[in-house]
């Protein structure tokens, strides 16, 4: 489909500008004859931010998640007693309630693009269209993939998950891109890495997110689990790394080189403690992601700014906009489009006008998709109900799933 024709103007004062046909054409008054005005009067508008690393699938987590028992020490008893006992548990239904809330408060907290990377090992085929047919609907940019593993059922599983990847790329949507997956080097054999190398799509991958990772990568062989996969072919230009907390300034440059992204995840890092990203900072391609928690980048960004500090590893002062930078040139390169920080004419049409911190309006590829702070394509309070209902079916099965 074809982003709106109308022509829409955002009318912010001085600040004012004229969207058509998904691109910002002008900055400033007046309102041309038969544009549709939308008033922002006294609101602040900017670019819809960008979160570059997240899994819907954990939208109702925070309606009641139970905490893992007994309570975990190690990163992989984090995973094995939480989030693969929850992915397990995953039907049709809890992850449509899942998707639909979290890319809904995504929309409300000003986030227009969220790079998803997917799992529920019991409910495999078709998985992705559930994503990508919530995001399409509510008007949110989505690039999704199935994060194919063997850590359930061996090979077969790890086939399964890139056959999805594959099959949802043939569809065609106007919001949404598919992505090829992997869930980490260490849950994969060589041979699901070699058919993932062979998917030619960019890759979505969490890399060196714990020394375990590492420590599996070298036990096979490799200096590490970067080095595994692109050795291995999974990691064409353009992929996406999620983490590298344990990655060398070298291994960082390297994947630089090799025209990877980066992203960072300061708060999902800290709560599974696996440690601080430092050495990221020697690329430049680097995001921020929330890793699955809500995608209010601004929590995200203060987040950074906490945990540089308690890592006695303070910004740059220009941190910031380089995460900001890193996420919408990732986005750019996903959906074809020029996704800027800083709008200007020749920008996509994604917009965020904010009243203090209050987010007012927001445009999604030319098209208004929250007005007065109310979806437009959605109706909040069933999406809400629904998750409400979902979310204690889902933690039952996950003590079934146990
Ligand atoms: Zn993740």
């Amino acid at each position: 489909m074809p982003p709106t024709g109308a022509r829409l103007f955002l009318d912010a004062g001085a600040d004012a500008l004229l969207i058509d046909g998904g691109a910002v054409r002008a900055v400033g008054q007046p309102a041309p004859a038969g544009a549709r005005v939308l008033d922002c009067r006294g609101l602040t508008l900017t670019a819809g931010a960008i979160n570059a690393h997240t899994h819907l699938y954990s939208g109702l987590a925070p309606l009641g998640l139970p905490p893992p028992l007994p309570p975990p020490e190690t990163f992989l008893q984090i995973l094995e007693r939480l989030w693969w006992r929850l992915d397990r548990a995953l039907d049709r239904d809890s992850l449509q309630a899942s998707a639909e809330l979290y890319v809904a408060e995504a929309l409300l907290a000003g986030t227009t693009t969220l790079i998803d990377h997917h799992e529920s090992p019991c409910f495999i085929e078709g998985s992705l269209d559930v994503l990508g047919d919530a995001a399409e609907r509510l008007g949110c940019r989505l690039a999704t993939g199935y994060g194919a593993t063997d850590r359930n059922g061996g090979p077969d599983e790890g086939r399964r998950g890139l056959e999805e990847c594959r099959r949802f790329a043939a569809r065609r949507f106007r919001f949404v891109r598919p992505l090829g997956a992997l869930h980490a080097s260490f849950t994969v054999s060589d041979a699901t890495v070699r058919r993932a190398a062979e998917l030619g799509l960019p890759m979505h991958v969490h890399v060196a997110e714990d020394a375990a990772d590492v420590a599996d990568a070298q036990q096979r062989g490799y200096a590490g689990p970067l080095e595994r996969l692109l050795t291995l072919g999974a990691l064409p230009r353009g992929s996406i790394v999620a983490h590298g907390v344990h990655l060398t300034e070298a291994q960082v440059r390297a994947a630089d080189a090799a025209g990877l992204w980066l992203v960072q995840n300061p708060r999902s890092n800290a709560g599974n403690r696996v440690g601080y990203a430092r050495a990221l900072d020697a690329s430049g391609h680097v995001a921020l992601g929330t890793d699955g928690y809500p995608a209010d980048m601004r929590a995200e960004r203060a987040a950074l700014h906490e945990e540089s500090e308690k890592a006695a590893h303070p910004l740059a002062e220009d941190t910031l906009a380089a995460r900001a930078r890193g996420g919408h040139a990732l986005a750019s390169s996903l959906f074809g489009v020029r996704l800027e920080p800083e709008l200007a004419p020749g920008s996509a049409a994604d917009v965020v006008a904010w009243r203090g911190e209050q987010v007012v309006h927001v445009v999604v590829d030319g098209e208004v998709v929250v007005e007065a702070g109310r979806l437009i394509r959605g109706d909040l309070d069933a999406i809400r109900a629904r998750a409400r209902e979902q979310a204690p079916r889902l933690w039952q099965r996950m003590k079934e799933h146990a």
